[in-house]
């Protein structure tokens, strides 16, 4: 499983995980990956980022 913000492999039983309100449901590695996806950022803006 990916991170849907930065592309890192999430490691099972470790990252956070939110549903949308349309019933889509991301993976993320950590809270700053999904805290910077709820605020609309840019990955490719982010150097630590890998799927650029
Ligand atoms: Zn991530």
């Amino acid at each position: 499983m990916k991170c849907s913000f930065c592309g890192s492999d999430i490691k099972r039983g470790t990252g956070q995980v939110y549903a949308k309100v349309d019933g889509t449901v991301l993976n993320f590695c950590s809270r700053r990956c999904m805290v910077y996806t709820l605020a609309g950022k840019d990955s490719r803006k982010f150097k630590w980022v890998k799927n650029q």
